[in-house]
């Protein structure tokens, strides 16, 4: 979709990527690794400045306590994590129970390692997880739950009461979870997300996924890390070794400098992008579609059935010519039918690109 709005000129209020990069000393902090000579392979679990650094800033954040030696790894973005922890973690045949509609990767690594997957539908127009649905279907064979919170693509950031009941599912059958915190600043409205490694009972079992891109601006250096117990983290680790060996060295220090030193950046993001959600909600609703309003990420849901459109991908296929913008299909992240008429809005734009975006849809017909 990206490419489509390249081509055709349009807004892209698509693809999840800011036009404004992270902040100014970090990327002076990549230039100064470069110019240092950091420029040969990393150790394979990543530079230890980073882990201790990740380690600070899960204490920090989220009070929890990680040896940096043995309980981090740097991937090379959560892509990496994803992939790793299903092929590290699932055999063919394994039941994985995950989020729908979910992160397109999530599917496509289930279906590489042969798994089979148990959608659980977070239902459009509320997007809440429906935990009767989640107890129906894990059970002793459930190999692995891949959760997602602040979830990509709905805005959803699941509750206390509803990560809860992940929790009791998961210690009462076994199940490790592999949860993707991706968007874990960027919630609004006073919200906190609370990491599901926190709740009793899960420290032993949880896999934890996060990244510099998104709460930093800097979606394009694909750095990230995965957390947790030591087998946990190996698991990942057995896959890196054969696949990435290492992630690249240079950006390693920049990143531990952004999590130390920039440390409130995600916050201040985060209050800007709730004037960016709320500017988008607003101009959505003026062009005739109703969005849900989000609880974090920085994307919006709306339903084209609003606009008399029953199917998402027909209405973003025509939108370029129609109005000049490009938004997502939620066909993409499902692989069911229930999401065929939502359509995702990322609102992480400049201030003037999501404006430009809102006068070409109202002009629409
Ligand atoms: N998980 C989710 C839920 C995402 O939205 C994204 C978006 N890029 C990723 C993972 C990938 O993160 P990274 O760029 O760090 O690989
Ligand atoms: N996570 C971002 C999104 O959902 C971008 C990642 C991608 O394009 N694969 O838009």
């Amino acid at each position: 979709m990206s490419a489509l709005a390249v081509r055709t000129g349009a807004v892209n209020l698509g693809q999840g990527f800011p036009d404004t990069d992270g902040p100014a000393s970090v990327l002076e902090r990549a230039r100064a690794a470069l110019l240092e000579g950091r420029n040969q392979y990393a150790p394979g679990r990543g530079v230890p400045a980073l882990r201790e650094a990740v380690a600070r800033h899960q204490a920090r954040h989220h009070g929890i306590d990680l040896d940096p030696d043995t309980q981090v790894v740097v991937t090379t973005g959560a892509t990496e994590g994803i992939a790793s922890a299903v092929l590290g973690l699932v055999d063919p045949g394994d039941e994985v129970v995950l989020l729908e509609p979910s992160y397109d990767s999530y599917p496509a690594m289930l279906q590489m390692a042969g798994a089979v997957p148990r959608p659980v539908t977070l239902p459009a127009p509320s997007f809440r997880l429906d935990v009767e649905a989640l107890r129906a279907a894990v059970h002793d064979g459930t190999r692995l739950l891949l959760l997602n919170t602040p979830h990509n693509p709905t805005g959803t950031v699941l509750t206390d009461e509803e990560l809860a009941v992940v929790a009791e599912l998961a210690v009462r059958h076994d199940v490790v979870v592999v949860t993707d915190e991706v968007y874990e600043h960027l919630v609004f409205d006073g919200r906190r997300h609370r990491p599901i490694a926190t709740f009793p009972g899960m420290a032993e079992r949880t896999l934890t996924l996060s990244s510099l891109g998104k709460s930093w601006s800097l979606t394009g250096w694909k750095v990230g890390w995965a957390t947790g117990p030591a087998h946990l983290v190996d698991a990942v680790l057995a896959v890196k070794q054969w696949t990435t060996f290492t992630s690249g060295s240079p950006l390693q220090p920049a990143a531990a400098h952004a999590l130390d030193q920039e440390a409130d950046f995600p916050l201040a993001l985060a209050a800007e992008l709730q004037g960016r959600r709320d500017l988008m909600i607003a101009g959505l609703t003026e062009a005739g579609l109703a969005p849900r309003v989000s609880e974090g990420t920085y994307f919006t849901v709306t339903d084209v059935e609003d606009l008399g459109w029953t199917d998402g991908a027909a209405f973003c296929a025509a939108l370029p010519e129609r109005a000049g913008v490009v938004a997502i299909p939620l066909q993409g992240f499902s692989t069911g039918d229930a999401g065929r008429h939502l359509v995702r809005w990322a609102f992480c734009k400049d201030e003037d690109v999501v404006v430009e975006g809102i006068r070409r849809l109202r002009a629409a017909d």
